[in-house]
């Protein structure tokens, strides 16, 4: 069936490593429908970050194929192909600027107006409004003086700023308290709606929500359907 927007994702048999003495992947094949979640869950080392990895061409594969959109991703460019992708990881990349700066990080013409609108959606805006200078807050260290939690919340402001039709997340492992918690699903929940989200996910409520769960376990997928079915 054709989707009523861009983002379908296909992995043919990949194969893959990184190098000569181990297979790291073995035979992946999955497809996700433009718009569709799909949560990744598996032991330590079994291979999640690395299926991800490869959907941004940040390796070649040695057999199989992956494509967007019934295309090749080695058929597209690179920088056409990265700006498709978002990614928001567990430890965000942050700089020192304010954090306007580094909302707007995620599109970089974006008006102030545009990166507070972006901030309310990610549900980030009421954690920045009750900070001291509010956006114009330095962001020291790497992020030294926020949260896990807040700077995912700005991880989410950023990606939603980039607009981009598939999503990476790397959910965070670390305790986070329940009220900024809850902020992050509402944040998610806005950030994945419409766009094909590939979750590397620890949270049981994130892999509930899924529209698919592939547990993968020594590079290759074990199982996959719905948090019903498996
Ligand atoms: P985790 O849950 O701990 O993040 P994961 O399921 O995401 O694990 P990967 O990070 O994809 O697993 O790692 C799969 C295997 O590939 C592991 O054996 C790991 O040691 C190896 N590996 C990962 N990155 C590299 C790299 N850059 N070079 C060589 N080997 C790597």
């Amino acid at each position: 069936m054709a989707s009523s927007f861009k983002g379908d994702v296909e992995f043919k048999q990949v194969d893959f490593r990184y190098s000569e003495d181990k297979q790291i992947l073995k035979g992946i094949t999955f497809s996700a429908k433009a718009g569709e979640t799909i949560a990744l869950v598996g032991p330590t080392g079994s291979g999640k970050t690395t299926v991800i990895n490869l959907l941004s061409r940040f390796y070649d594969i040695d057999s199989g194929e992956i494509m967007i959109d019934g295309r090749n991703i080695k058929d597209y460019q690179m920088s056409a192909l990265r700006k498709r992708i978002g990614i928001v990881l567990q430890d965000t990349f942050l700089f020192s600027g304010t954090i306007m700066e580094n909302i707007r990080y995620g599109r970089l013409k974006a008006t102030d107006q545009e990166v507070i609108e972006a901030a309310k959606m990610a549900s980030a805006h009421s954690f920045i409004k009750h900070l001291p200078e509010q956006y114009d807050t330095p962001i020291t260290s790497g992020g030294s003086n926020l949260s896990q939690g807040q700077k995912q919340l700005l991880a989410i402001a950023r990606a939603i700023l980039a607009d981009s039709d598939i999503l990476i997340l790397d959910e965070a492992t670390s305790s986070i308290d329940t009220r900024t918690e809850i902020e992050i699903q509402k944040g998610l929940h806005y950030l994945t709606k419409g766009r094909t989200s590939f979750v590397i996910a620890h949270r049981l409520k994130t892999i509930e929500n899924a529209d698919r769960i592939l547990v993968i376990k020594d590079g290759t997928i074990i199982e996959s359907g719905s948090h019903m079915e498996l």
